[in-house]
């Protein structure tokens, strides 16, 4: 079995279910990095790591999904629970250019509270005020929450965030795309076809949306298999939609980008209390790399994995170091706490063994910024992956 693998992997030929589950278990570590890396310089042949300045401001953490692995939410009536005045959001996004940031990604709770016109002001009021970054706002679920709040579709809220001036969307809480985890884990949010609808009518809208896996919690290697069918599966689809929409992006998905579930203050942390070690995140990047033969960034966490274990990544099949996360909340409630400068992610770069490029939510080279030009205040909180 794993002789008939090593020769379709080095033959190029596109991975089966089965395929995909003897890489998660059966393949050895080390010759499954190789193969990644392979891999990975066929399809981006410069030794050069990207990386993206950004940050992950939160607008709210009231939410009513109650997903049992989630440390960030509170109900409405709880204490810590807040939600930002459309100013007090733009001034998160004000500070994080000054810092350099041209990406923001900004998510929070599914609040039941906020109008759909909310949601546009902050699209909007970003785009007129700060022209050089790009807002990589809300994820599917909350998407799914406009639609609810507004009476309108899912394709009609996505085209009112497109007319704002929206462009791409971040690929969060996809969890793990089979039905029986899905349902484990935030029976509201909906099975696997509810982020894939939502990332499907984006990608017809004319949406570049990037793809995740939280894995770690619940899920067995056949249903993280699942979950990359799936996303390939998706990313085929988009392919066959208008190009003319969207320049030189092969697919609609722009990159795929796992981490693992972090148990720290959740319900789920009473069954599950350890998270998984860098073997499981090697291997799944590795998957990752092998398995999604039609998305072309994979993107290693230095945040959630640890600057170490993402380094590593580098040499099994990622090619995208993430952000630099000024600010981020969601993994803090965790206690899972890790920061960077942008100085330092250069550096972290260099020392795996790569020359670090600056790159746009789209993963376009850009210059480099110079460091003198960046404000250089303290996180305001740790770090997350870029999504
Ligand atoms: S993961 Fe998102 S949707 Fe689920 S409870 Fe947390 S904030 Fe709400």
């Amino acid at each position: 079995m794993l002789e008939m693998l090593r020769t379709k992997i080095a033959a190029g030929e596109r991975l089966v279910r089965s395929d995909g589950e003897a890489v998660l278990t059966t393949m050895p570590l080390t010759e499954l990095g190789a193969m990644a890396n392979r891999e990975r310089f066929r399809r981006h042949p410069a030794r050069e790591v990207t990386y993206v300045i950004d940050s992950n401001p939160n607008y709210t953490n009231v939410c009513n999904i109650d997903c049992v692995f989630c440390a960030f939410y509170r109900h409405e009536d709880e204490p810590g629970a807040y939600t930002h005045a459309v100013d007090e959001v733009l001034e998160q996004i004000g500070w994080a250019v000054e810092q350099g940031a041209t990406t923001a990604l900004l998510q929070g709770g599914v609040n039941p509270a906020l109008p759909f016109e909310y949601y546009l002001d902050v699209v909007r009021e970003t785009v007129a005020r700060f022209p050089t970054l790009t807002p990589h706002f809300w994820s599917a679920v909350e998407i799914q929450g406009m639609a609810e709040v507004s009476g309108k579709s899912i394709r009609e809220v996505l085209e009112a965030l497109w007319d704002a001036g929206q462009r791409t969307i971040p690929g969060g809480g996809a969890e793990v795309l089979a039905s029986r985890v899905r349902k484990k884990l935030g029976i509201k949010k909906g099975g696997p076809e509810a982020w894939l609808d939502v990332h499907a009518a984006a990608h017809e809208v004319g949406f570049w949306t990037t793809a995740t896996i939280m894995y770690g919690s619940i899920e067995t290697p056949t249903e993280i298999v699942e979950h990359l069918d799936r996303m390939r599966a998706l990313q085929d689809q988009s392919l066959t939609l208008n190009e003319a929409t969207r320049a030189d992006q092969p697919g609609a998905f722009t990159a795929f980008i796992p981490w693992s579930f972090k148990p720290g203050n959740t319900p789920l942390e009473k069954i599950r209390p350890i998270p998984e070690g860098p073997a499981t995140y090697l291997r799944v990047i590795a998957a990752s790399r092998l398995y999604l033969d039609n998305v072309d960034h994979i993107q290693a966490s230095w945040f959630s994995e640890g600057k170490k274990t993402g380094q590593v990544a580098l040499h099994w099949g990622a090619d995208d170091f993430g952000g630099t996360l000024f600010e981020e909340s969601v993994h803090a409630e965790a206690e899972f706490v890790n920061t960077v400068t942008v100085a330092e992610i250069r550096e972290l770069i260099r020392e795996a063994g790569f020359a670090p490029v600056q790159r746009t939510t789209l993963y376009e080279h850009l210059p480099e910024t110079p460091l003198e030009t960046i404000a250089q205040h303290a996180p305001r909180r740790a770090g997350h992956g870029a999504f």
